[in-house]
Parts: C-alpha cells; structure tokens; sequence
C-alpha cells in the first residue's frame, strides 16, 4: 500500500478504539537473528536430547509422587504440608484420608498386560526395510513412541499418525515397548552394522497388509505414556 507499517498499525488501532474494527493479532511470526554461530551442532542436539529425556523422567516422577499422595495411609494434608517443610499437629480432618475414617484409597492395581512378541518383531523389521520409517523414525525410543501412539511433530511432518502401525502397542506400557524394540534382534543388527535389518519379504509386509486390509488398530490415547 506504500504507507509505512506503524501508520497502518495506528489507523487500525485508531479504529478499533472507536470500536469501528475488531482488532485480532493472528499468523503471527517471531523473526530471530543469529548472534553467535554454535561451534559444535552435534553437541547441542546430544544436549537438547539429554535435557528431553531428563524431563521425561521427571514428569514420570510426579506422576508417580500423586498416586503416592492418592494412596497415602495416613492424612494427605499432613503429608504435604510435610514434603514443604511443615509438620501438622494433627490430621486435617477434611482430606480423603480423614474423610474416610483414616482409611487410603484404594487403587486399581496394575493391569498385567501381555505383549505378543511376533507383531512386534514384525513392527521392528517393517520399520528397518521402510526407508520412509527409518528416517522418520531414526532409533528405537522415536520408534517406541510411534509404536504407543504418543504423537511427536516428526510424525506429524511424516504424516505417520494415520499409518496402520501408529498405536498398536498403545495398550502397553512404553517402557516395556522400549525395551522389547531394543532387545529385538532385527534392531541389535542394525545397531551394529548401521543398515537396515531384514532384507527382503517377510512376515512384516503380511502385518501390515492384513492391518490395512482390516482397519484394525488398538487406540491410540496415550494412557500409557513414557
Ligand atoms: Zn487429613
């Protein structure tokens, strides 16, 4: 329009306080500049990962410390009233512990859940022979999180929420998924020899046609997540 940009920005907030316009900040992008160039790439990626994982934990920490709080024999007030550094008298009277005769809260055990290790075996061998997976999905960890229906923005760029594989051990505990993709021999071999597992046909490619064929996927809520 040729006019300088802080001239159209005050007409339009002149005309939005004359109640003329609604004014709505909308597609916003933040420009940056460089100010130093980082010597070493590799370094703050093995970092920014290092801080990820740590945070992970974290969190899985607190989950931990609420169903601790939850199933706490004993007043729950005075138990957090403890971990700030303060110690009560007596119990607060109004907590679910006091409010049920000073007994905790029952909760639900954990469900045993049973992972068959023949789909997960062909999972990890369809994810070593699908170049399309293997870039996407570079280690086992970004595969588990594929695999338990935990979206990441990789996924989302590589369109993989909607692929017949995403989520179908959502109904096992990642750990337990991590730990079965690592210890699978097709991700061993890779490992080792850096290329791509099975070569050739195998079971893999029957998994995923009978699962495209069907439709059949378990849910992909991340009930089970990290
Ligand atoms: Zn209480």
């Amino acid at each position: 329009m040729g006019a300088p940009r802080d001239r159209l920005v005050r007409a339009l907030d002149y005309l939005a306080e004359q109640n003329l316009l609604e004014v709505r900040a909308a597609g916003l992008r933040h420009p940056y500049r460089w100010l130093r160039r980082p010597a070493d790439l590799e370094e703050i990626a093995r970092s920014l990962h290092q801080r990820t994982l740590e945070r992970e934990s974290r969190e899985i920490a607190r989950l931990d410390q609420v169903l601790t709080l939850a199933a706490h024999d004993g007043c729950q007030t005075a138990f957090l009233a403890a971990h700030f550094g303060e110690l009560l008298s007596h119990p607060c009277g109004h907590c679910s512990w006091c409010g049920n005769g000073g007994q905790p809260a029952k909760l639900f055990p954990a469900t045993p859940v049973h992972l068959d290790e023949a789909p997960l075996r062909q999972a990890v061998s369809l994810w070593r022979q699908t170049p399309d997976l293997t870039q996407a999905l570079a280690g086992p960890r970004a595969f588990t999180h594929f695999l338990t229906g935990l979206p990441s923005p990789r996924q989302t760029r590589g369109k993989l929420k909607t692929h017949p594989l995403f989520g179908t051990f959502a109904h096992v505990p990642f750990a337990e998924v991590l730990r079965r993709v690592e210890e699978s021999p097709s991700s061993r071999r890779a490992i080792r020899t850096g290329t791509p597992g099975n070569a050739g046909v195998s079971p893999a490619s029957s998994l995923l046609k009978k699962r495209s064929r069907t439709g059949n996927r378990d849910a992909c809520a991340p009930k089970n997540c990290m």
